[in-house]
């Protein structure tokens, strides 16, 4: 452990996000290692661009089955799991209706309604079909597309915090732009910021303080433009077809993976508080922070952190 408690950060623009790598000894190969890891994870993991695992898995929609990697057929199992939950927000099968939105892209506009429900009837997570014995994926109807942007970030702070543990790095943090997964630090505690929705980048409602745990927040400020005086963000309800709309500003999870972040961020959107909070009992290693349009701060409860109030135009309830 150093004695001096310098914190030596490593940045890199990786996933369309900004990475930060925070250690506390100079480790630059280390630092590059980590990075090389993320790059692979996103060239097998993209929709972004024309190829690449999932894409091929894309192209092959209605025809045949693909062979794929553990790690894409991994991630592939556990978003299909989460997404065939009864009534879940999840679906890994979102893919035609988020390209159609192009939120947050350039060209984005309301789409007709009629494209709309015709998209929601290729929107199918039962019909993305498991081969576990080949490691095969089978999209059954055309047009179909897997898109893993609301898990493949939580999945790769995962291994990122593995690696560096195997490689003997007792105190550490990553951040791939939301996505915070922490090792132990010698201050004490990490202190992890929630932002104020619509609010200049570095305005906190509060501080979560963790060690050893993933905080993940999806909020509708992240992305989204505006129609008719309308907001339309970048989380869609794969009920409806359109964004979620409810009392919610954000969602934050503390959890010790980072993939059940992703996973319960998106649930918990969909479920709204009241129903969340109902969701996150009996599940004492999963724990939520709400934020409301109405300027609440919601704990589920607050066993593995500690949460403190920074703005204090919010209130909390827990
Ligand atoms: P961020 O991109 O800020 O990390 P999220 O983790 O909430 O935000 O993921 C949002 C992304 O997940 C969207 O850009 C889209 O690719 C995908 N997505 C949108 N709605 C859903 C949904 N209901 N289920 C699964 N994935 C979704
Ligand atoms: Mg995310
Ligand atoms: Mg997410």
């Amino acid at each position: 452990m150093p004695t001096d408690n310098s914190v030596y950060s490593y940045s890199a623009t990786l996933m369309g996000s900004p990475i930060l790598l925070k250690l506390f000894s100079h480790n630059a190969p280390l630092a590059s290692r980590v990075f090389g890891l993320i790059k692979h994870y996103e060239d097998l993991f993209t929709v972004n661009r024309a190829q690449s695992q999932v894409m091929e898995i894309n192209h092959a929609a209605g025809q045949q089955p693909v062979a794929v990697s553990a790690a894409v057929y991994q991630l592939i199992k556990c978003a299909k799991a989460a997404s065939v939950l009864p009534g879940s927000a999840f679906n890994l099968a979102i893919g035609p209706l988020v390209k159609r939105w192009r939120i947050g892209f350039k060209g984005d506009s309301v789409p007709p309604a009629d494209e709309i429900s015709a998209l929601l009837d290729i929107t199918r997570a039962d019909e993305v079909i498991l081969d576990d014995a080949a490691q095969r994926v089978f999209l059954a109807r055309q047009g179909m597309e897997i898109d893993l942007g609301a898990i493949a970030k939580g999945y790769i702070a995962d291994r990122v915090r593995d690696l560096l543990r195997q490689e003997g790095v007792s105190e550490g943090l990553i951040n791939l732009g939301g996505n915070v997964q922490t090792l132990g630090t010698p201050l004490g505690h990490w202190r992890i910021g929630l932002k104020k929705p619509f609010s200049d980048a570095d305005a906190l409602v509060g501080a979560m303080d963790v060690t050893h745990k993933s905080v993940v927040t999806s909020g509708t400020y992240e992305r989204y433009f505006e129609q008719d005086g309308q907001r339309y963000h970048h989380i869609l309800d794969p009920r409806t077809g359109y964004p979620l709309n409810n009392e919610l500003d954000s969602v934050t999870l503390i959890s010790t993976d980072s993939l059940d972040g992703d996973i319960w961020t998106t649930l918990l959107f969909g479920a709204g508080v009241e129903q969340g909070c109902e969701m996150l009992k009996g599940r004492a290693d999963i724990e939520a922070i709400f934020v409301t349009k109405a300027r609440e701060v919601v704990l589920s409860s607050q066993r593995q952190y500690r949460f403190t109030l920074l703005d204090d135009s919010y209130r909390i309830i827990d």
